[in-house]
Order: C-alpha cells, then sequence, then structure tokens
C-alpha cells in the first residue's frame, strides 16, 4: 500500500538534510539517432531541435534540486548520451558537476552507443570526470544488428571501444542482447567470444524482452517474428553466463558480470534500495522515504521546468511494508550478495522474517532460495525463475 494515489504530487526541493543521505544522481538524455524496434525506454528520434532547451530545463532542475548534493556515483542514461554534439554535452556535464560537491565521487558513467562518438565528445567526456563507458554494443554480427534496427555495424563498436581506451576512459562495459530473433547458440557465443576479446572490465548481458508499444510486439502479434520461449531464453543466457565465467567475469547480478573490483557502483546502489536523485525526463528519484517521476516527455518536462522548477509527474510515499517488498525484489537480482534480513528489518522499522516467513520458507525448501544466517540469496535454480519467486513475497 502506498500514498501515491493520494498525495498530491510534491514539488518542494528535497531538504538538504535529505540530500546528505543520498549517495547517487541519475541523469537522463532521452534522444536517439533512431529508435530501435525493441526499445520502450523514455527515448525520442527526429527531436533533435529540442536537445538545447532539454539541457537548458536540466541544469536549472539540478540548480533547484541538486545544489550542494555530494554522490558517490553518478550515471548519465539515456537515449543515447552521447547522440547531442560535444559542445551540448560538455555543457550539460560542465553545468551539472558545478552544482555538485564532488568530494566523495567514485564513479561517473555515460551510456554510449557506437556511432555517436567524436574525439571531441570523448574529450568533453574525460573533461567531466567521466570515468566508466556503458557502449550498447548488442552484438557484433551486422546482420544481427540490421535486425535489432541499430546504426552500427561491428567495425563500429570496435572502433568505439579503441577511441574511448585512447581517449583514457578507465572502465568500459560492453552491453549485449540474447536470444534475439532467429539467433543461433553458436552465433550468440561468437557475439560473447568478440566481446570478451575487447577486454572490457563488465558485460551486461539482457535477453530480449518483448515490451507493450514496441514495433518488435506488433512484429510479433502479426506473426512476423518466431515466438519467443522461456527454454530458449535460459538456455542463451546459461551459454552467456557460461562463457563469461570461464573468461574471469563474475556474475554479479542476474544480468551483470565483472572482472573482480569493476562492478558497477551506481547499479549496485538500485540493487541495495539505496536513495538516488534523478534529473531529466522521465527519471526517478528515491529521498528520505519518498519516490517520485519526471514527466517523461522531453517537451513537457522542459515545460514544467520553465514553470515550477520542478517536474514531478507523481509522488509516492510507500509504506514499511512496500519498502521491504522492494528491497527483496532489488536484493534478490544480486546473485551473491543477495539481502540481509537484519539490516532491511532495521531500516524498515519491521520484522521481515515474521512478514514474510512463510514464502521464504517454501522458497527454500524447494531449493530456490538459501537462507545463510541472515544473508538470503537466490539458488542458481532460484536465478532462472526469479520473477515467478518474487510473486509469493507480494501481499
Ligand atoms: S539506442 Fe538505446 S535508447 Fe535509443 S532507441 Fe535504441 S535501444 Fe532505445
Amino acid at each position: 500500500m502506498t500514498a501515491r494515489d493520494r498525495a498530491p504530487v510534491a514539488t518542494a526541493a528535497p531538504a538538504p538534510a535529505d540530500l546528505a543521505s543520498v549517495e547517487h544522481l541519475y541523469v537522463h538524455v532521452p534522444f536517439c539517432a533512431n529508435k530501435c524496434p525493441y526499445c520502450d525506454f523514455n527515448s525520442h528520434a527526429g527531436r533533435d531541435r529540442e536537445i538545447g532547451a532539454y539541457v537548458d530545463a536540466l541544469l536549472a532542475e539540478a540548480a533547484a534540486r541538486a545544489t550542494g548534493l555530494s554522490p558517490r556515483t553518478i550515471f548519465v542514461g539515456g537515449g543515447t548520451p552521447t547522440h547531442p554534439d560535444a559542445a551540448t554535452l560538455d555543457r550539460m556535464l560542465a553545468g551539472i558537476l558545478a552544482r555538485l560537491d564532488l568530494a566523495r565521487l567514485e564513479e561517473v558513467t555515460v551510456e554510449a552507443n557506437p556511432g555517436t562518438f567524436t574525439p571531441e565528445k570523448i574529450r568533453a567526456l574525460t573533461r567531466n570526470r567521466v570515468d566508466r563507458v556503458s557502449l550498447g554494443v548488442q552484438s557484433f554480427d551486422d546482420r544481427r544488428l540490421k535486425v535489432l534496427g541499430r546504426i552500427h555495424d561491428s567495425k563500429d563498436a570496435v572502433r568505439s571501444v579503441a577511441m574511448l581506451r585512447d581517449g583514457g576512459v578507465a572502465r568500459i562495459s560492453l552491453d549485449l542482447i540474447l536470444a534475439t530473433p532467429g539467433q543461433t547458440l553458436g552465433e550468440q557465443q561468437r557475439d560473447v567470444a568478440r566481446a570478451i576479446a575487447l577486454e572490457p572490465e563488465h558485460v551486461s548481458t539482457y535477453v530480449l524482452t518483448f515490451e507493450e508499444g514496441t514495433a518488435y510486439t506488433k512484429m510479433l502479434r502479426e506473426g512476423r517474428l518466431p515466438r519467443p520461449s522461456d527454454d530458449r531464453d535460459l538456455a542463451h543466457l546459461d551459454a552467456a553466463c557460461a562463457q563469461l565465467a570461464d573468461a574471469g567475469y563474475r556474475r554479479y547480478e542476474v544480468s551483470n558480470h565483472a572482472r573482480p573490483g569493476a562492478e558497477s557502483r551506481h547499479n549496485l546502489g538500485y540493487w541495495r534500495n539505496a536513495q538516488w536523485l534523478g534529473l531529466g525526463a522521465g527519471a526517478h528519484s528515491h529521498v528520505a522515504g519518498r519516490r517520485w517521476k519526471n514527466h517523461d516527455d522531453p517537451a513537457a518536462y522542459a515545460a514544467a521546468v520553465a514553470r515550477d522548477g520542478a517536474a514531478e509527474a507523481w509522488s509516492e510515499t510507500p509504506d514499511a511494508a512496500s519498502g521491504v517488498l522492494e528491497s527483496l525484489m532489488m536484493g534478490l537480482r544480486l546473485v551473491t550478495e543477495g539481502v540481509d534480513l537484519d539490516v532491511l528489518s532495521a531500516r524498515h522499522g519491521l520484522d521481515v522474517r515474521a512478514l514474510h516467513g512463510d514464502a521464504i520458507a517454501r522458497h527454500v525448501a524447494s531449493g530456490h532460495l538459501v537462507l545463510d544466517g541472515a544473508r538470503l540469496r537466490c539458488t542458481p535454480a532460484g536465478l532462472r525463475v526469479l520473477n515467478t519467486l518474487l510473486v509469493a513475497f507480494v501481499p
């Protein structure tokens, strides 16, 4: 039960005391060169004329809401944050950093797509403390990249990694999409091998999902794409995990693999249900027990910021039981870490064992969860059915 539908949207900026406990800052850049047919992210193609006004709004929101914030991590996601030109990228990053206290900053990640780089853009990144780039490679097979509607080819991906290394970006993560329509296990294996050969510090592997409102889902309904199957998806996921493990990447989250010490510190914050401030269209925030989401549409977002200094579309204050559920849903994604039930109980002021004892006992008995002292985590079998497993925790 939450207050989401009852409370009026709050537009007051978080109090400085509340910002003190915020360790993570997310910034959304919702522009892309092209809309990929499987994508349901808040991303827009053909709206480049709005970029300047959008960055103005982003900087105004940062001034109103993030001044004095001292984040440990910053993540600039999209969309394609490297789609705007170098000067705009520089203005945006420098303008946001200027509002922050950078004393405890550990990691600044920018999402990027091959084919959107220039040396000037990479200089704009490194000049503004970016030390990690998450690159949307998706595949190294040019035919598959066409099926996925991507604007780049495999040569662009390889060139992008070299440019980032030459430009001094310390950590690179490569995104791969698994089990794409018609892809064989052998083809996927070659993709993963080519990713490993580039020696990224981190690899994210996402099984393709068909989301409502995407061109892919329409094609699926019309019978123009093969029907996905859970067995095939799991076979592709298992194969990718095994291949990455053999190459020394530890699977620390359902879809994420890292060299030791190269985990995404920003995303660990989400999975640990930490507090973060989100800036930009559609960005979510979680500050001092309150959650809110900004307007999705970039123009509506910019207009709201110009009018009110904020652009909240909704706001909710989850109760303690909802907070526990969120922490379980996120934390059980962490493969070896899981969640500490004592820490959760103390944080939310509820006895988690009493609240969810039946579901925990049932899943431990079935071999899907393991309870080691206070630490609850999924077994390999549990990770394969995580979404189904979580249903038992929902009241
Ligand atoms: S580049 Fe990324 S965010 Fe943009 S449309 Fe494609 S998948 Fe979506």
